[in-house]
Formats: structure tokens, C-alpha cells, sequence
């Protein structure tokens, strides 16, 4: 008998109204002769709302503590579903994290999971039983609850069902799939039947909107397709999967951006050994992550370095490299937040060349100079000026040929 796992997010349990429409979902798909595991949300605003009721109890509020509030979210919406599932007639259950042996490290806020026992919770499908687990939570090897953080409990989805060996997960959400562009900046985008791990991966701004990041590396390592769809209707959303699974194969897949990074160059330093550690290293001690770095030689044993980290990062990074300049004797610090990285990313490109020169090509017919570039086997970013980021994803998107058919 085929085992799904449904997870179902917050704005799916929002109420008692849709939490009776999972139910009803859930049922049917249980009556159309399937195991069913469902992994659910908090309701939508109920995390946050916990997160500042403890920042009025303390202002900086215990980890553990907090964790233990925090998972009270999940186990409210858990707990209903299931006492709406029993009175629709149903064997149903509801399992905390510790219950469906969800074991993590002790990182209280982020945990990440370490393994999964399940021995209740196969013993209960075994018994007919819907189950229904407590998602974003776990417990550590004391005991402790902890929580996977934000946007957890798509992990816990998938986590489940890499343990009990799955068909498919399903994701329901308030998207109906993965497009090949933000659709508010690119009206041509279009949902794209499959992806795979690899391009959900390197998607990170599009990616991220549909599923929390780190659930498609246990999806990836464990093989598990993930169906990302829509809780407001039956529509098909889009598969995840692996690259052998017979997708259709796409040269560029989507087409991403990202306001979100800034950057920093430092003019004229002395190209000797051990530059780069020397400024590279404050900078990741300081907890930053630096993205993308060029390096350019210059005449006269000078070189400029040029490299982007998080805006939110910006300020300290600016400091962080002021004082290393003074050390090294490098000339000047400049640094620049209106930029924007604009990535092409597909799977397809590992066989194809020429992908670079379409893209570069299709922004310099737009006049939109080029700041930086970086490449990865599947991935094609520029670093541009902030203010085209909509024209460039739009050409591109049209370039590569995504555009939805009118
Ligand atoms: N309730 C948690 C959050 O809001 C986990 C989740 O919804 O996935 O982040
Ligand atoms: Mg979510």
C-alpha cells in the first residue's frame, strides 16, 4: 500500500474552518487506499506571536525555554487535527516530536535533525491509523525539546518520510508550485512541472518562498520525491526530484534574484601569499558568508579584491576590512549596496556550452553593464546594478526561452 507523508503549513491549519479542510483531504486520501502520515504547521502568526509573548517575559529569553514555547504551536494544531479526524470516524493519533523520535543535536532555535526511530509511528500505520506529527519539533539525546528553526517543520516533512521510506511527500502550501521567476517581478513566469534538488538548491530566492532550504538536502540524500502544491485547490504543483527521474529537460530551468547582498572592494593591496586569508578570515570569524569573490591583477604587484556578503552584514564588514586594509597597506575600501545578483540556474547547462554568452549577450543588448560573475556547474550569476534586476530577469526569462504561452 502506498505511504504518503502530507505536511500541511500554517496558513493551511490558519483556523478550525481549514483545519477541517485538511481533514477532509487527509481522508480522502487515506479512503483512496493510502497510508497516511500528516506533518502540520503551527497556525499562521502563532509562532511569531509566541516569539514576542517571551520577549515580554524576559528580554533575552532562555533557548531551552523558549523551545519548549515554541513547540506548543505544532501540538495545538495536531492535536485538533486528529480529534477532528476521530470524530469523523477515523483511527487517527497525533505524536509529539519526541513521540515519532524526532532525535537532534542541542542547537535550541536551529536544531538540526540527527535521526528518526519511528518505531510508534510504523507500529500505528501498520495499524490503519492516520498519524499526525507535531512538525518543526524534536527533542536532543537528554531529553530536551528543541526546535529545527524557522520554517521547520518542512523538514521534519521530509525527515519522516526518508524514515519510514515514503513514496512521496507532500507539501501543501499557500504556492501552488516552483516558478521559473518571482511572478510579481516577471509576469511570464510560469510553475514548472519538475525540478530537481540540485536546481531547488541553487535557487535559494525562489527555492526558499516554497520549502525551507535545508529540507531539500535530506530530500536530495534520501532520495525522496517532494510534491509542492496547493492546499486551495487539487491542481498537480511541481515535483522534486532527482536528475535521472525522466524530467523534461530544460537548459534553464529559472531565472533568480537577489537583492539581498552587497558589496566590497579593496583597491591596491600587495599581491603576496596569504592576502586572501588575511581578509577573508576576520570576516568569516565574525560569522559573515561571503558569496561570490573576484580578484583582479593590477600592474606593479597590486591586485583589487572585490567580494559581496549579506546587507545585513554590510556595516560590520565594512569595519571588519577598514581595519585589515590598515594592516596589509591596501589603498582604499569601497563598498555597495545597490546591486543585485541575477542567477540562471538549470541542470541542462552541464551538457550545453554557451549558456554564459546568451546571458551576457541578452544583458549587454539591455545596456546593463556586468559588476561580477560567478559560475557553478549548474549556475550562472552577475552581479548588477540594483535598478535593472526586473528588466534583467524579464530578458533573460525571455531569452532562455521560459516565457508562459498567452
Ligand atoms: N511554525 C514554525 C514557523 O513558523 C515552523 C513552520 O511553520 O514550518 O517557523
Ligand atoms: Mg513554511
Amino acid at each position: 500500500m502506498p505511504l504518503v507523508v502530507q505536511k500541511f503549513g500554517g496558513t493551511s491549519v490558519a483556523n478550525i474552518e481549514r483545519i477541517s479542510r485538511v481533514a477532509q483531504r487527509v481522508a480522502k486520501t487515506y479512503d483512496q487506499g493510502n497510508d497516511v502520515i500528516v506533518i502540520l504547521s503551527a497556525m499562521s502568526g502563532v509562532t511569531d506571536g509566541l516569539i514576542e509573548l517571551a520577549h515580554k517575559a524576559a528580554e533575552e529569553p532562555d533557548k531551552r525555554e523558549l523551545d519548549a514555547l515554541l513547540a506548543t504551536g505544532e501540538q495545538t494544531t495536531a492535536a485538533l487535527l486528529a480529534i477532528m479526524l476521530k470524530s469523523m470516524g477515523y483511527q487517527a493519533q497525533s505524536l509529539l516530536g519526541h513521540q515519532a523520535e524526532v532525535v537532534t543535536d542541542s542547537d535550541y532555535g536551529n536544531a538540526r535533525i540527527l535521526e528518526i526511530g519511528a518505531k510508534r509511528l510504523k507500529h500505528l500505520i501498520d495499524r490503519k491509523n492516520i498519524v499526525v506529527v507535531a512538525g518543526f519539533q524534536g527533542y536532543d539525546i537528554k531529553g530536551n525539546i528543541t526546535t529545527l528553526g524557522r520554517g521547520g517543520s518542512d523538514t521534519s516533512a521530509v525527515a519522516i518520510a526518508a524514515a519510514v521510506n515514503a513514496d512521496v511527500c507532500e507539501i501543501f502550501t499557500d504556492v501552488d508550485g516552483v516558478y521559473t521567476a518571482d511572478p510579481n517581478v516577471c509576469p511570464k513566469a510560469r510553475k514548472l512541472k519538475t525540478i530537481t534538488y540540485d536546481e531547488m538548491l541553487n535557487m535559494a530566492s525562489l527555492g526558499a518562498k516554497v520549502l525551507q532550504i535545508r529540507s531539500v538536502g535530506f530530500a536530495k540524500k534520501y532520495n525522496i520525491p517532494v510534491h509542492v502544491r496547493s492546499s486551495f485547490n487539487e491542481e498537480e504543483g511541481t515535483m522534486v526530484v532527482n536528475e535521472d527521474s525522466g524530467m523534461e529537460q530544460l537548459l534553464v530551468s529559472g531565472v533568480t534574484h537577489d537583492k539581498k547582498q552587497a558589496r566590497v572592494t579593496l583597491i591596491k593591496v600587495p599581491d603576496q601569499p596569504g592576502i586572501a586569508a588575511n581578509i577573508f578570515s576576520p570576516i568569516s570569524e565574525a560569522g559573515i558568508l561571503v558569496d561570490m569573490i573576484i580578484q583582479n591583477t593590477r600592474k606593479g604587484g597590486k591586485t583589487d579584491m572585490t567580494f559581496t556578503v549579506p546587507k545585513g552584514d554590510f556595516k560590520r564588514t565594512m569595519e571588519i576590512t577598514k581595519k585589515v586594509a590598515l594592516q596589509i597597506g591596501a589603498e582604499e575600501v569601497l563598498g555597495d549596496t545597490d546591486i543585485a545578483m541575477v542567477s540562471v540556474v538549470g541542470v541542462g547547462m552541464k551538457n550545453h556550452s554557451g549558456v554564459a554568452s546568451v546571458m551576457f549577450n541578452t544583458l549587454a543588448r539591455e545596456n546593463i553593464n556586468i559588476l561580477m560573475i560567478g559560475t557553478s556547474e549548474i549556475r550562472i550569476s552577475c552581479v548588477i546594478e540594483e535598478k535593472y534586476t526586473e528588466l534583467a530577469v524579464r530578458v533573460l526569462h525571455t531569452a532562455f526561452g521560459l516565457d508562459a504561452e498567452e
